[in-house]
Order: C-alpha cells, then structure tokens, then sequence
C-alpha cells in the first residue's frame, strides 16, 4: 500500500494541482492519495489570502468534480487546517504513518516545492519516512522524477486573474465567497 500525501497552500486549488492528483491515480503511482491544505505555511512571504476553512471547501469541490473513478482513492483531509499553529509536513507525515500502519508514504511536490526541502522541519527525519515523487512544473525547470506534461499554471496566476484555469464549482465558490477581490 502506498499512501501520496499532496501538500500545498491551495490559495485556491487549481488545474494543474488536479492534473497532478488524475495523473497519480490513472497511473498507479499511488493506492490513495491525501490531499493536505495547509495551515499556516512557513517559507512564504505572504500568509494565504483564504481561510484554511475555505481552502479546505475548495478542494473539497475539486475532489469531488473529479467523478466516482478518483473520489473512492482522493480524499481532502484537514489534519492542517484544524491544527494550530504552524503546520509541518513531519508531523502529519508521522500521523499518516500511524493511521496507515505499514504503507509506504510518498510526499508529492513539484520542483519548486522541491528545492526548499532542506529548509523543512526536521528534513533528514522526514527524508528517512518518506519517498518523494518531484512532478516537472513548465514554470519552474528542477529535477523532477515524475514528468506529467504538468500545466503552466500556478495560484498565483488565478488570484492575480491571470488565469481562469480552475474548476468550474471552485470558481463558483470563490465568487460566492469574494474570493481574491472576485469580479
Ligand atoms: P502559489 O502560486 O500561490 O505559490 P501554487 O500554484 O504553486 O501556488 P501550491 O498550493 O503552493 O500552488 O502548490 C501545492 C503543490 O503543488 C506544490 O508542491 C507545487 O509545487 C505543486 N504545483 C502547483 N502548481 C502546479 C502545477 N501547475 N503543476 C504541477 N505541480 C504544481
């Protein structure tokens, strides 16, 4: 059993975050895959612009609008958002760990993620837990050892109206919630 944990800001969840979790699932790289909204990340300039809560709604709605097919392997979980404080990838890795006893844990990041590894909490204890799997991003060229034809998109591109590449109920949500000063 391998269990893909997917961390991320989620400010909002995007077409190419999704892209990543069909990807994963059609090809088998994992047997269930979690994905994690984050509380409070560290290593950004700015805090994110929505709630963990409404993060949290907004993957919800992703996961769902993926159909049967990944719903039954996806699931959003808010070990994260609910936790106070600053979030760490060690230790939801190490409540995964106990909740999954036995499966291989895979942390799946894109190369821009990737190449601050270092700087995480605890990253030789967490290295020794986990296999990485590095999705190529266009954006940010690093080593990846998963190529996916990933999308050129990024959060920041949908808050700044750059892009309308998400979800047709997450962009309902974010208009009904006024989301990054919605139009
Ligand atoms: P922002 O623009 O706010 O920095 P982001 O689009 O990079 O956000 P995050 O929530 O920070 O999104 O990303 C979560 C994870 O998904 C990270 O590991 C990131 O590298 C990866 N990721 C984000 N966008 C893509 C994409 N288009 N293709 C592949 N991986 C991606």
């Amino acid at each position: 059993m391998r269990v893909g944990l997917y961390g991320g800001t989620f400010d909002p969840i995007h077409d190419g975050h999704l892209h990543v979790i069909r990807e994963l699932v059609s090809r088998n790289v994992v047997d269930r895959l979690l994905v994690v909204p984050a509380g409070e990340p560290r290593l950004r300039e700015s805090a994110p612009v929505a709630t963990g809560s409404e993060r949290r709604q907004m993957c919800q709605l992703a996961v769902n609008s993926l159909g049967p097919d990944f719903t039954d392997k996806v699931e959003v979980n808010p070990i994260e958002v609910l936790r106070q404080g600053p979030s760490y990838a060690i230790d939801t890795v190490e409540a995964i760990a106990a909740t999954y006893e036995g499966a291989k844990i895979a942390l799946i990041l894109g190369t821009d993620a990737y190449e601050k590894i270092d700087q995480w909490h605890r990253a030789d204890e967490l290295k020794k837990m986990v296999e990485f799997v590095v999705i190529d991003r266009p954006d940010f060229p690093g080593q990846a050892n998963l190529v996916i034809d990933a999308l050129a998109v990024s959060a920041t591109d949908i808050r700044s109206h750059k892009s309308d590449q998400i979800p047709a109920a997450v962009a309902a949500y974010i208009k009904e919630h006024n989301l990054y000063a919605s139009k």
